[in-house]
């Protein structure tokens, strides 16, 4: 008989992924059938404050969609009280799911509402993963910007990704800056693996070809890349986990856009993190200059924006952070104040 193979477990690392992603000019046409698709009746509308304001919900969506009451609207980097008077809107409302248009806040607040809605007990109580069974998510991303359907009645994840209404004088580069800097974190992150370096790796090199014909010339073709990147960099960190951008990026007294802030600490957390990475991922963010050079990006803090407290809390905002410790390279609350913050 021939010998038992090793019993020991090395290090191991895990993919999943139950989203259905829709992409497609036109897919955001789809919301009502994939709504109905799901099961969800009485859905719930959370929407981010800008996309509110500017009118793009009813110039975006579907009639049907646009009218959806309530309608809970987002502000940039919601809190847990805000939070609260979405859920108070929604539960005498009978709602059954929540669709959401927004980038990150917007996300936050809505899956955050959704499983309140659903679960007993407090937010907090579900803080950390593996928490929730009550809850799924789908989602999709009709812009910069993302549509996510959230319910508590199907096991489907959905996004749908439709280029045609991305629209640069309403976001600036934020929402781009953070799908970048989605797909360097998993590149540069201790959880990757094959399968998520193919999902980054790709999303990574059509940001650099594509993002300028897209923002700078808003070619059709290009936007609808840059859809489809942000989703496989979404998929590709969401299973590895995110690093030190992210983990510098956690202070909820940071009073900056989530990708403005991303996108200032890119570069030079590529940099300190760089000795650390595949030759092939070196020489990838070793493009990144000239990719924000070509959109106009000045890739860091506008003069007076960071000062020696800004500073602390960053590095405050990241000790002990899983994301920090999820960084290829390891770093002392010190390397990152000199080497990444003020570099
Ligand atoms: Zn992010």
């Amino acid at each position: 008989m021939a010998p038992r193979i090793e019993q020991t477990v090395h290090d191991t690392r895990m993919y999943a992924c139950e989203t259905r992603v829709v992409a497609g000019l036109g897919s955001i046409n789809l919301i009502p059938s994939e709504l109905e698709r799901c099961g969800i009746q009485r859905p719930a509308l959370v929407v981010d404050q800008g996309i509110a304001e500017a009118g793009l919900i009813e110039q975006w969506l579907p009639t049907e969609v646009a009218c959806i009451e309530p309608r809970i609207i987002c502000p940039m980097n919601p809190n847990l009280q805000q939070v609260q008077a979405g859920v108070d809107t929604a539960r005498p409302k009978g709602c059954d799911g929540v669709l959401i248009v927004g980038g990150g806040s917007a996300i936050c607040m809505g899956k955050a509402i959704a499983i309140c809605l659903v679960n007993h007990g407090d937010l907090l109580d579900y803080e950390g993963s593996e928490k929730i069974d009550k809850v799924s998510f789908m989602h999709s991303r009709p812009s910069y910007f993302e549509v996510l359907i959230v319910t508590a009645a199907s096991a489907h994840h959905l996004r749908t990704y439709d280029g045609r209404i991305r629209l640069r004088s309403f976001t600036s580069f934020s929402p781009s800056l953070d799908a970048i800097s989605h797909a360097c974190e998993s590149l540069w992150s201790r959880n990757r693996s094959l399968i998520t370096d193919g999902l980054a790796e790709k999303a990574l090199e059509t940001f650099l070809t594509r993002l300028p014909a897209a923002l700078n010339h808003r070619e059709l073709d290009a936007l609808q890349d840059i859809m489809e990147a942000s989703s496989a960099a979404n998929l590709a960190c969401g299973n590895t986990g995110l690093a030190l951008c992210h983990a510098m990026n956690a202070s909820p007294d940071v009073a900056l856009p989530h990708g403005y802030v991303n996108g200032c600490l890119l570069t030079a957390v590529a940099s300190f993190n760089r000795p650390f990475m595949d030759e092939r991922h070196q020489s990838m963010v070793d493009r990144l200059p000239s990719l924000f050079a070509e959109i106009g990006w000045q890739a860091k803090f506008a003069k007076g924006e960071v000062d020696r407290d800004t500073t602390e809390l960053f590095v405050n905002a990241s000790r002990d952070h899983p994301f920090r410790n999820n960084n290829i390279r390891s770093s002392s609350g010190e390397s990152i104040q000199y080497d990444v913050l003020l570099s």
